[in-house]
């Protein structure tokens, strides 16, 4: 029960999926609920705890007192068959691995429902995969919200797939390159089987879709969905979503943007591998738009033969670049022999800090939603590199609707790369003049500035994402009197 005095004050409950790709936007949100005066508690893990605390801890120095709490669950990974530490997504991608990760992820459920029992928030925001949420929060009459990480758009190609089956209509499963329509979208969007999961879809009643369908039964039994996305971006896939989808749904991003100084912007997921100063002062000796980041997200490993690729092609153009690689990748001598052109990055990057630098001409990005629109919000083109998850969807988005990418050529989902998937030398290289020099790259270039000048708008006061946040507090607001009257 609420103590008299704190009946005024709202309280949201965020309960991310532990991963990068969730948890760091999770932060942003708690940093803007915050900002708008409303009580935010961040449910997570001891071992990923420090990805929040260090951040607000930083934060503090800033003119903003966050209202922020964070409430540590205990994570049952050794229950549930994973080694001990295990305890964040990108240790789970492994097969086999990645069942039990959710496994130990359902085993969250009694704390959380203790959780609620002893604090009665007035929303519990939670992670799609945790498609039980919605039951635990109704138990304690607490309206449920969803987070999926990613944009309207890929949501309703999630949502068509999964309605009509439309990969049905291709002619063979040996040909799974042939192409077919997703139908009733707003644009005519084709995709392939192969850049879908094939646990999507072969016959088989696979554990992904199993877990895919309960996502959408607790979606739809939620208060709603929130997406980290601006209304001016994909207008026609928010109305699509909301009318012809029947969703409800609150756009409030992009939440990084909300990160304002350099030491948050810096702090973002896990301790960056190389000072901020080096790295701007690096930044600081290019020109304006000349330089290309490449960066694979927080899972993501090329096997040897992909990096040998990516290096040949570097060499080739002569472009002056950042690339962030694992700790473990060798490179075979390349970083002594690119000093001065190419900054090598091992292990984690301050990536808002470096997209914002105005020396950045070009992004190249797997497509993960929160880098998508880090890049977008940013003003960059973008070469579109996807591997797995729903980032082949994302690039339709920033290639064939936005027209502000160019594909590097990746053709196949998967989560475990082999020798033939590996994008040759050529294809990157064409796809990374392309992205930088000629008419059509400049053209590409003013489209993306203006994209970034939308998202700016749409955070300010008045502005779409602005306003449909105050509309969700309000709500949240309504419903938290009446339940207490
Ligand atoms: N990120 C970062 N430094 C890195 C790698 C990733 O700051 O070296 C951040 C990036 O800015 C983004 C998040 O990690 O906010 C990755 O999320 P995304 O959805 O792009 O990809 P995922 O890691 O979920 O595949």
């Amino acid at each position: 029960m609420k103590m008299d005095g704190e009946t005024e004050q709202l309280h949201v409950v965020l309960f991310p999926f532990m991963a990068h790709g969730h948890m760091i936007p999770t932060l942003d949100m708690a940093r803007l609920f915050a900002a708008r005066g409303v009580k935010t508690t961040l449910i997570t893990t001891p071992l990923n705890a420090p990805t929040f605390t260090t951040a607000i801890q930083k934060g503090k120095n800033t003119s903003r007192p966050p209202l922020i709490n964070i409430q540590v669950f205990r994570f049952p990974a050794q229950e549930a068959g994973l080694p001990q530490g295990c305890e964040n997504l990108e240790q789970a991608l492994g097969p086999g691995v990645m069942d039990q990760f959710f496994k130990a992820s359902a085993m969250l459920k009694e704390q959380l429902e203790q959780f609620l029992d002893k604090t009665r928030p007035d929303c519990l925001m939670a992670g799609m995969i945790f498609t039980w949420a919605t039951d635990s929060a109704s138990k304690f009459n607490i309206p449920r919200l969803v987070f999926h990480g990613t944009c309207y758009f890929s949501l309703c190609v999630g949502e068509i797939l999964r309605l009509h089956q439309p990969y049905k209509n291709v002619s063979s499963d040996q040909e799974p390159v042939n192409t077919f329509l997703l139908p009733s979208l707003p644009h005519q969007i084709h995709m392939t089987r192969l850049q879908l999961s094939e646990e999507l879809w072969s016959n088989k009643e696979t554990d992904y879709k199993k877990r895919s369908s309960k996502v959408k039964e607790s979606e739809l039994e939620s208060f709603g969905v929130i997406v980290n996305s601006f209304y001016e971006l994909e207008p026609d896939y928010a109305d699509f979503f909301k009318k012809d989808l029947g969703r409800r749904a609150w756009h409030i991003g992009p939440v990084s943007l909300y990160n304002r100084s350099n030491q948050e912007k810096a702090q973002r997921g896990k301790t960056s591998s190389i000072d901020q100063h080096e790295c701007l002062k690096w930044l600081n000796s290019k020109k304006p738009d000349s330089v290309i980041y490449i960066c694979f997200g927080s899972t993501i490993h090329l096997i040897p033969s992909q990096i040998h690729q990516v290096l040949m092609a570097l060499e080739a153009t002569g472009q002056e670049f950042i690339w962030v690689v694992r700790n473990e990748d060798d490179l075979g001598g390349f970083e002594q022999k690119m000093t001065g052109k190419g900054l090598i990055i091992r292990g984690w990057a301050p990536q808002m800090l470096i997209l914002e630098h105005e020396a950045i001409g070009a992004f190249v990005t797997h497509c993960g939603w929160n880098s998508t629109l880090e890049g977008i919000a940013a003003g960059l083109p973008m070469v579109t590199w996807p591997m797995f998850a729903e980032q082949f969807y994302n690039e339709k988005l920033v290639t064939d609707i936005l027209k502000i990418g160019i594909p590097v050529g990746a053709k196949k989902w998967t989560t475990v790369p082999s020798i033939e998937d590996v994008i040759k030398q050529n294809a990157i290289e064409k796809a990374l003049r392309e992205i930088m020099e000629g008419d059509a790259a400049e053209e590409r270039r003013c489209r993306s500035k203006e994209f970034k000048n939308m998202a700016w708008k749409a955070l300010e006061e008045g502005g779409s994402s602005y306003s449909d946040l105050s509309a969700l507090i309000h709500e949240l607001r309504g419903l938290s009197t009446k339940n207490h009257n």
